[in-house]
Formats: C-alpha cells, sequence, structure tokens
C-alpha cells in the first residue's frame, strides 16, 4: 500500500508541475500537495523532484532570490523568465540550434544538450516598480 501512495503522490506532483502557471519551489508544490495528501513530507517532494531531474521530467531553476524553481519539461524549450512574479514565458523557437552547428563544426564538439533561460521583468512588474518609483504620497 505503500507503495501505491508513493505512486500517487508521484503522479500529483508532476501534475502540479504540468498545470502551474510559473515555475513553482517545493515548498509550494509541498503546499499544494497537501490538499490531496495532507501528510505529505516536505522531504517526499524533494525526493520525488530530484527523481523528475534525473528522468528530464521537470526542470529546475535558480532565482536570485536564491530559491529554487521547478518546472515540468515540456520537450525542448527556452523560457522569458521574470523575476518578479515567476510567470515565464515560452519562446516560440531555438535560437541556439544555428550557433549549436557552427560550435561542432568550428571546435569537434559534439553538442548534445543546452539550456537558455532568460531573466527580467514582466510589464506588469515593470510597470509596478515604476511606481514605485515615483513620490509617494502624490496624486
Ligand atoms: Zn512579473
Ligand atoms: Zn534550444
Amino acid at each position: 500500500m505503500a507503495e501505491l501512495k508513493r505512486t500517487r503522490q508521484r503522479a500529483a506532483i508532476l501534475r502540479l508541475l504540468a498545470n502551474a502557471e510559473g515555475p513553482l519551489t517545493a515548498e509550494e508544490l509541498h503546499a499544494a500537495l497537501r490538499g490531496e495528501f495532507p501528510a505529505a513530507a516536505l522531504s517526499t517532494v524533494y525526493r520525488n523532484l530530484e527523481r523528475f531531474l534525473q528522468e528530464g521530467l521537470a526542470q529546475k531553476e535558480d532565482f536570485r532570490d536564491g530559491a529554487a524553481r521547478y518546472t515540468a519539461a515540456q520537450g525542448h524549450g527556452h523560457y522569458l523568465v521574470c523575476t518578479g512574479c515567476a510567470r515565464r514565458i515560452r519562446l516560440t523557437q531555438c535560437p541556439l540550434h544555428g550557433l549549436e552547428q557552427e560550435l561542432a563544426r568550428g571546435t569537434g564538439f559534439t553538442v548534445e544538450s543546452h539550456s537558455l533561460t532568460l531573466y527580467g521583468k514582466c510589464p506588469q512588474c515593470r510597470a509596478r516598480e515604476e511606481n514605485r518609483g515615483k513620490k509617494p504620497g502624490g496624486a
């Protein structure tokens, strides 16, 4: 029975990742998982995340606030990630394929994979920052 529970928790974590609007921290995943499995331990979330990373089912992104966040792998893709709200936008194409071939030719290196994530502020967060920059108490 313990095995079945593990399997169901694993599936639930994957589903949470797949349905998330943006990258989630292990703590956020844990909080969401406990909606379904109130007794689920944070260590279970970490263990599954490690496994997902090894299996290529999830990706880990390190944010400048020091917290690692996880996303479901959706095949090959690159993202614009907002460091303010963690919103992410998938790029419609890979800008590196041409470079990869060029590098392979120039260096004899066989490129097996790459990752590229661009970090910045989304329009909403930028607007928020600009508003904060204005003098407080103004009209
Ligand atoms: Zn944002
Ligand atoms: Zn690429």
